[in-house]
């Protein structure tokens, strides 16, 4: 806390007053150490492929451009750093648009079931690389979600593509809807649950909240060999917020994860939602 004080005085009568001001510092000293953790992460993920792609750049100057066979392998490693960077800058630059409010979001009506089956179609050659099976649960009614279609398909992009990336191959990978109405009684509008669940490694419970924020990784090193950025679940987090709806991950039985997204359900699917029992 820091106080300021000022003395005014003389007045006729030579009364003095003092003015104190209180300001609350400790949540100017949090953003400022986030902004900083945030510069020095961005950093150090900027410079692990530049310094991979340095050091082969010599070794091919050293001598390494000679051996054809040398140079290809040394250029392919350059071409994938470089690949990386892009991503990496991709991730920052649309995470710091959507968090500094430059990104308009659309406010369209979006067939949730359509936009789900497209996303499943995205990532099936994925799967089928690693040799998991792919469950999409859909009822049969409607639910449309007042929205940005791209935004959302992108949620469910960066969560299926987890899936796939954190389960060893032969996995079992699902996505199912369901009404999640009742299960939220403090809210006046009808919701929906989209679960994306997978037989993966899972998440310690400790980190299950912390895997929203940009960078975290419960293993560094496994998710950049995956081709990870750490900030594809902070930007899920972003958009489905501002979709005024919520999401978090638990822990799958017997084993993997389970992230869940409520998004608010549109007001004309409402009928829809009402007459949906809650089965899956
Ligand atoms: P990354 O690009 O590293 O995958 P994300 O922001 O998408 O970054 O995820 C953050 C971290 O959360 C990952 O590094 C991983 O440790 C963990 N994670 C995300 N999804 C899953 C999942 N389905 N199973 C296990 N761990 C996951």
């Amino acid at each position: 806390l820091r106080v300021e004080a000022s003395i005014a005085g003389g007045s006729r009568e030579q009364e003095a007053c003092a003015v104190f001001v209180f300001h609350d510092i400790t949540e100017l000293r949090r953003l400022e150490k986030i902004r900083k953790d945030f510069v020095a992460n961005v950093s150090h993920e900027l410079r692990t492929p530049l310094t991979s792609i340095k050091g082969y750049v010599e070794a091919l100057l050293d001598g390494g451009k000679d051996e054809p066979a040398t140079a290809t392998a040394f250029l392919e490693i350059i071409m994938r750093q470089s690949n990386r960077l892009n991503l990496i800058l991709d991730d920052l630059l649309q995470l710091s648009q959507i968090e500094s409010g430059q990104v308009l979001f659309r406010r369209e009506p979006v067939d949730l079931r359509a936009l789900l089956e497209r996303t499943v179609a995205v990532i099936k050659p994925l799967a089928d690389k690693k040799h998991h099976t792919i469950e999409l649960s859909l009822p049969d009614e409607y639910w449309v979600v007042e929205g940005d279609e791209e935004r959302l398909v992108q949620v469910f992009i960066n969560l299926l593509e987890n899936a796939v990336k954190y389960t060893p191959d032969q996995g079992r990978i699902s996505m199912a809807i369901r009404n999640a109405t009742h299960m939220r009684a403090a809210t006046p509008r009808p919701m929906i649950e989209i679960v994306v669940a997978d037989s993966g490694i899972g998440i310690p419970e400790a980190d299950r909240p912390r895997v929203f924020e940009r960078f975290y990784r419960v293993d560094k090193a496994r998710s950049r060999e995956l081709g990870g950025t750490g900030l594809g679940l902070a930007i899920v987090k972003h958009i489905v917020e501002a979709h005024s709806g919520q999401v978090w991950v638990e822990g799958n039985t017997p084993r993997g994860s389970r992230f869940v997204v409520h998004l608010p359900v549109a007001q004309d699917s409402s009928t829809a939602v009402s007459t949906e029992t809650g089965s899956r």
